[in-house]
């Protein structure tokens, strides 16, 4: 992994905050330049949270079976990704991949810090294309071996359940890739707890080059706090930490993460209803005439494809409903995606998708 990071971040001494040099239970604290008032609500506002999440990550272990010593908190997984793109890619010399269509943040964040991004598009049907990505990763291997290339692909992308597509990858296509590239595989499983596929969590222990990407964002209902999670080896969570803005996640976030976690129960009932309201909308939008097809979905959202996305975007954001219009994307002609709401919000969708097909 070592000789994958960038010299600057291997070599790097980290920034230590006064939370990091003293570590245990004090009655004074005097050590952070921290106000001594608490005026906005008595808890604790006035100090700094804890940068390494502790809580947090006990909790994700407990209730998630996330290894305590293989997490690191960022501030959504967004914070992650950048981050990983300052820890191992060179601007302007290396190269990431993905695999379109796919979550679109891959390649800004790659833009921001100057990246090359390869594409591997998936198949038509939305699968991985082993043969575009074995031929790709040999002529690679071939340039860097005859001394014709410096940079080299460092991270490689695969969202699974897929964003926006909706398909989850079976587990032994993810552990292909992990085999397969040399760098470091990103499994972001953002919608994983919708899904009935195994998570690449399981994989860890044997690619220590894989990092797996959580978000409290999702079925977790804490789009809000900004919670994302690196399930990584202790050695890339090491790297991960030491790069990090120190207090990274706010304590408000870190306690709306521990008040989340502990209610896991209550995130079953609503993951059982929104994955009731997908079928019952899988059914419904069937077997309307603007609908010419529905892709599987893992997750929480239906990739649609319809006569004319564009319009249908125009008139159901003119009746107040706001859905993505994702027919720019490969593959995806006149594709529209619809996350999963409540059934009254879903009725409405229904309803307005009634009008449109009247009028
Ligand atoms: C929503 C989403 C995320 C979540 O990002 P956060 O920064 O954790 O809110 C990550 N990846 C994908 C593919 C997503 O769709």
């Amino acid at each position: 992994m070592r000789e994958l990071l960038r010299k600057n971040i291997a070599n790097l001494v980290p920034y230590s905050c006064a939370r990091n040099d003293f570590v245990g239970e004090a009655e004074v604290y005097l050590d952070a330049n921290e106000n001594w008032r608490d005026f906005v609500g008595d808890q604790g506002r006035n100090r700094y949270p804890d940068p390494l999440c502790t809580q947090v990550r006990k909790a994700l272990d407990e209730v998630l079976g996330l290894p305590f010593a293989h997490t690191v908190i960022g501030n959504g997984s967004d914070e992650i990704i950048d981050n990983l793109f300052r820890c191992f890619c060179n601007p302007g010399v290396d190269k990431v991949i993905i695999m379109s269509p796919t979550y679109g943040a891959y390649r800004v964040f790659a833009d921001i810090n100057d990246v090359l991004v390869e594409q591997i598009p998936l198949t038509s049907d939305f699968a991985i294309d082993f043969d575009a990505l074995e031929g790709f990763l040999g002529q690679e291997k071939k340039r860097r071996e005859g001394g014709k290339e410096d940079g080299r692909s460092k991270l490689l992308f695969i969202c699974s359940p897929n964003n926006p597509t909706g398909n989850a990858f079976p587990l032994e296509e993810i552990e292909r890739v992990c085999t397969l590239f040399e760098g470091i595989t990103v499994v972001d499983e953002a919608y994983y707890d919708f899904s009935s596929l195994g998570s690449a969590v399981t994989l860890l222990p044997r690619f220590p080059r894989l990092v797996v990407l959580r978000t409290l964002s999702k079925c977790w209902s804490l789009a809000n706090a900004r919670v994302g999670i690196a399930v990584a080896s202790e050695a890339i969570c090491k790297v991960l930490t030491s790069m990090k803005y120190p207090y990274n996640v706010g304590g408000p976030s870190q306690e709306l993460a521990l008040k989340g976690l502990a209610q896991a129960d209550k995130v079953q009932q609503v993951r059982s209803l929104t994955l009731g309201e997908k079928s019952r909308m899988e059914e419904a939008l069937a077997s309307l005439s603007c609908v010419v097809k529905i892709f599987r979905s893992d997750a929480n959202f239906l990739l649609v494809r319809v006569g004319n996305a564009d319009e249908l975007y125009h008139y159901l954001a003119q009746k107040g409903i706001i859905v993505r219009n994702r027919s720019r994307e490969l593959y995806c002609e006149n594709c529209l995606r619809i996350t999963i709401g409540s059934k009254s919000e879903n009725d409405r969708l229904l309803a307005a998708l009634a009008a449109y097909e009247e009028a």
